[in-house]
């Protein structure tokens, strides 16, 4: 059962950026994660801000300079089904179709999508971990086959999100609201280690929240979204490789590979960027740019098979865009 809390139903987001104001106050967008993270006492509100009568916030559209507005209210189900998006970018159709089940994409927003929590199931139980203010990481010496192989320490969750990867790679920015007003903020800023912020997961000050998500002109590049996962139904990425490239005539002019599941933050392969950059891309690039991405793992004890699902999926991304 739902524990009891106040209820405040903001008409636009200034609004919701008042409510939001007052002590243990939490946004609620689509809900599919925060009513479970409350039912199951994962953490605590006092009061609930609903975003359902909001009606700003809910548009895809094409900026003028060529790029992509989305609103933090856009459904992912809608993302994933835009033409624009598909046509122009195609990674971010995918990595939207990709997520949970088509009643929870119909639900979830894209704001909840980037800012929802957790999945480490030590946070979700009834476990005193570090992350909610305890002595150790559960873990650590426990059953951590999902956890981190990237990034990791003193906790190793993976972030869960599968639009984040894909707007990371497509250096994304963010139009944050709070009480001091407006800013911007690149996504690859926004997504915080637990060295950074161990009781969060982000960049996001007291009372602010996510309002839009801009994507630059992507004109000339090409992007895909592969998720791999346990079952063939819903399931969150074991891990997953969003690529956006951009060739000049055969050769890679830039690159991004930004991995998923992986690391408490999308994980973006600076490396495998580097092999990629200036060479023509076939098997051989692919499979230095895949060993590159999976450099510096720091396996857990149950977790090591990541190392080469990290490698074989960027492979795989690598070479279906050499063969298309
Ligand atoms: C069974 C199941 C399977 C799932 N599978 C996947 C999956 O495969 N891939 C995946 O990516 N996700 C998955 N999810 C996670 C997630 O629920 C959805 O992706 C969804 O997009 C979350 O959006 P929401 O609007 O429902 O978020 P909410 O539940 O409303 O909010 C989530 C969190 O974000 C905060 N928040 C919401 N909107 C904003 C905003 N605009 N600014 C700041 N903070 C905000 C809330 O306060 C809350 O803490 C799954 C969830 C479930 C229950
Ligand atoms: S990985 Fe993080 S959330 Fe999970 S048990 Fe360890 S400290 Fe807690």
């Amino acid at each position: 059962m739902l524990p009891a809390f106040a209820y405040a139903r903001p008409r636009d987001l200034a609004e919701a950026v008042r409510e939001l104001a007052s002590p243990g106050a939490h946004l609620h967008a689509g809900g599919t994660d925060l009513l479970g993270c409350l039912r199951d006492g994962v953490f605590a509100a006092e009061k609930v801000v609903s975003l359902r009568r909001v009606a700003e916030g809910r548009e895809i559209a094409a900026t003028p300079e060529g790029g992509l507005r989305l609103g933090a209210l856009v459904p992912i189900a809608e993302i994933a089904a835009s033409p624009l998006v598909r046509e122009r970018f195609r990674g971010l159709a995918q990595a939207a179709g990709d997520v949970a089940s088509p009643q929870l994409r119909n639900q979830g927003t894209l704001g909840g999508n980037l800012c929802q929590r957790p999945r480490c199931w030590y946070y979700r139980g009834e476990f005193a971990c570090l992350k909610k203010g305890g002595d150790l990481c559960s873990a650590l010496d426990g059953e951590n086959r999902y956890h981190a192989i990237f990034g990791g320490g003193p906790c190793f969750i993976v972030h869960p999100s599968d639009t984040a990867p894909m707007l990371v790679a497509f250096d994304a920015t963010l139009r944050l609201l709070g009480p001091g007003g407006e800013r911007q903020l690149p996504l690859g800023e926004f997504f915080q280690l637990p060295t950074a912020n161990l009781a969060g997961e982000n960049a996001l000050a007291a009372g602010e929240l996510v309002a839009e998500v801009e994507v630059p002109d992507r004109s000339g590049w090409k992007s895909s979204y592969r998720k791999v996962r346990e079952r063939g139904a819903w399931d969150f990425a074991l891990t997953s490789v969003a690529l956006a490239l951009r060739r000049e005539g055969a050769t890679v002019a830039e690159a991004r590979v930004v991995l998923g599941g992986v690391a408490p933050i999308p994980w973006r392969s600076e490396a495998a960027e580097a092999r990629l950059v200036g060479r023509a891309l076939d098997s051989g690039t692919a499979r230095d740019a895949a060993a590159a991405a999976a450099e510096g793992a720091e396996p857990l004890s149950q977790n090591g098979y990541k190392v080469a699902l990290v490698r074989g999926a960027v492979e795989e991304s690598l070479l279906a865009f050499a063969a298309g």
